[in-house]
């Protein structure tokens, strides 16, 4: 039992698959030093100690977290020990992953950077299909109920910064990489 004046991981990114199915050119999530990924039985024994140890949300990222084969049972045991559950995701196997685990899934994030499909492609985000994609995957996520964010890599964010700060309302102003974070440096693929 954790103790309410001991640290908890209120929230956790599980980045559980390092393969992805696209070549975005700001990618830093390539996992180089990554040598395996965890049993499925490892991967499900790390969700149930994290929900021990008082996690409220749980957020499943790869690379591409709906290529891992066990994703659906994954967010099934989450959402079942009472867990918010999440998926970032590029869309690629994720309607797969709803039909495996019925209302598991309470989130997600879809990520799409343009509604412009050349753009996109030119980003390595998909062929030059991933906004219509991502549109049909939309519908469907919102057809059952699932709460739907996108996930935006915004790549000159200093002109939209000064943008933003001449408009009245907008909800937030605050752009840029964290100080600390490795997308600081700009040096390697992202992953979002
Ligand atoms: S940014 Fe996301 S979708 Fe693009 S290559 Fe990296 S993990 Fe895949």
């Amino acid at each position: 039992m954790t103790s309410l004046l001991s640290p908890r991981p209120v929230a956790v990114n599980f980045h559980l698959w390092p393969k992805c199915n696209l070549r975005c050119t700001f990618c830093y999530a390539g996992f180089a030093n990554a040598r395996r990924v965890l049993a499925p039985e490892d991967a499900e024994r790390l969700v149930r100690e994290l929900a021990a140890a008082g996690t409220d949300k749980i957020t499943f990222v790869g690379g591409e977290p709906t290529l891992h084969p066990h994703l659906g049972q994954l967010t099934r045991v989450a959402a079942d020990l009472g867990m918010t559950t999440c998926i970032v995701t590029n869309g690629a196997r994720l309607v797969a992953v709803l039909d495996a685990a019925p209302g598991a899934v309470h989130w997600v994030g879809l990520s799409v950077d343009s509604g412009n499909e050349q753009t996109q492609a030119a980003l390595g985000r998909g062929t030059g299909d991933h906004v219509s994609n991502s549109i049909q995957i939309a519908t469907e996520i919102r057809r059952r109920g699932i709460r739907l964010k996108l996930n935006t890599v915004v790549r000159d964010w200093k002109t939209i910064s000064r943008s933003l700060s001449h408009q009245d309302g907008a909800a937030s102003r605050t752009f840029g990489p964290r100080a600390g974070d490795p997308r600081s440096k700009q040096t390697g693929r992202r992953n979002d």
